[in-house]
């Protein structure tokens, strides 16, 4: 019988399968517990617009027809509001979508890409992926980017640049200071990619929107957007990237597939956009009940990372797979964090009010009993 896994290249056979975190379903039959909260996976518990709800009474030729594959409208609307041409946006299937594309048209074998670290996992594995090595920068001890690790890693001249802003899981950003310094050691060889999923949660004093900071340096950069997290369209996965020109965006178009984002996503986009006082929302509530939660957590005693987004990253001071699992016998999803130096951080999404409670309530019992 033939070796299933003989005709995958090594670099897919060393890579872990994604863990995308637990079904509300999984847990309720496993667990056997009624009440769930989800906080694994950074979702906004007020969820999409209500406009959505209403668009979508007859979704008969959205879901008939094939969708526009350059996405003109969306692309458009955004490149109006990045003062970009509509060529320099490329949309795709979540901005996970995006990273892959990118890495698939960039990586060659052994070349280096740089990212922060406790880094998402994907930017690593998609390096990895097509046969490149991944640079780590690890935070320092206080959970802020380390610039001057940073400088050095892209002084070796990197084939590209990774990183997300703020920073997922720690939640810690790169100030408008700190990118300055960073573009100015850039080497033009290096592309430059900055995810940020965060940023309607970051936005505000001290925290640099990259596109506007890197549009007059010549370099080649990426920056990555999502309407999974602050607009509440995880489900319906979109994201977008804003290329430095509109070539360098038809390279990477070519290496996605032609139709990556569906209809029913691209209106849903666009009625989102328009929608920003339900945007607000989501962001405030998230930042007063991350704040609310922050105080709670330090008063037990614990170490918090500083975060600009709808999660926490706390130091839980155990291993952090065997609270999850507790957490989970109490119906609260976590993510434990499982990379080389942060095995005892556990990652908790800000929820409902509700749901946080819970999630505090369940931490208090699992802690109590030790
Ligand atoms: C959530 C997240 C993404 C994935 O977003 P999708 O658009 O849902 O694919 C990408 N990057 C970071 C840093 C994230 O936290």
């Amino acid at each position: 019988m033939a070796d299933p896994s003989s005709p995958i290249r090594e670099e897919i056979r060393s890579i872990a399968p994604y863990n995308a975190g637990l079904t509300l379903e999984e847990v309720r039959a496993n667990h056997h517990v009624e009440k769930v909260a989800k906080l694994g996976s950074n979702e906004n518990p007020l969820g999409p617009s209500p406009a959505l709800r209403r668009q979508f009474p007859d979704i008969g030729e959205l879901a008939r027809l094939y969708p526009d594959p350059q996405g003109r409208a969306l692309c458009t609307r955004l490149a109006g509001s990045f003062d970009v041409g509509s060529d320099q946006v490329i949309l795709g299937n979540g901005s996970e979508d995006l990273i892959a594309v990118i890495c698939r048209s960039v990586v060659r074998p052994g070349d280096t890409v740089a990212t922060l670290y406790p880094s998402f996992p994907l930017h690593e594995d998609y390096t990895a992926l097509m046969g490149g090595k991944v640079d780590r920068v690890t935070v320092a001890p206080d959970l802020t980017v380390d610039m001057k690790t940073l400088l050095a890693a892209i002084s070796r001249k990197p084939r590209m640049l990774m990183f997300s802003n703020p920073m997922n899981p720690v939640g810690s950003w790169l100030t408008p200071d700190q990118l300055a310094q960073l573009i100015a050691g850039l080497d033009p060889e290096t592309l430059i990619v900055v995810d940020e999923a965060y940023a309607e949660y970051a936005a505000g004093d001290d925290y640099p929107s990259a596109a506007e900071m890197l549009k007059a340096t010549g370099l080649n950069w990426v920056v990555l957007r999502t309407f999974s997290k602050a607009y509440g369209l995880a489900g319906l996965r979109i994201g977008y990237g804003i290329v430095s020109d509109g070539s360098l965006c038809g390279f990477f178009n070519r290496a996605r597939t032609p139709f990556n984002t569906n209809a029913i996503a691209q209106a849903a986009a666009l009625t989102a956009l328009d929608d920003v006082g339900h945007l607000n929302r989501s962001v405030e509530l998230a930042i007063v009940e991350r704040e609310r939660m922050k105080k709670e957590l330090t008063t037990m005693g614990y170490r918090i990372a500083p975060s600009r987004c709808n999660f926490l990253f706390i130091d839980a001071r155990t291993d952090a797979s065997g609270l999850a699992g507790a957490l989970l016998r109490q119906g609260v999803i976590v993510k434990p964090w499982k990379q080389p130096g942060f095995e005892t951080y556990i990652r908790v999404s800000i929820g409902s009010p509700v749901e946080n409670d819970h999630f505090i309530e369940a931490f208090q019992k699992v802690e109590a009993a030790g």
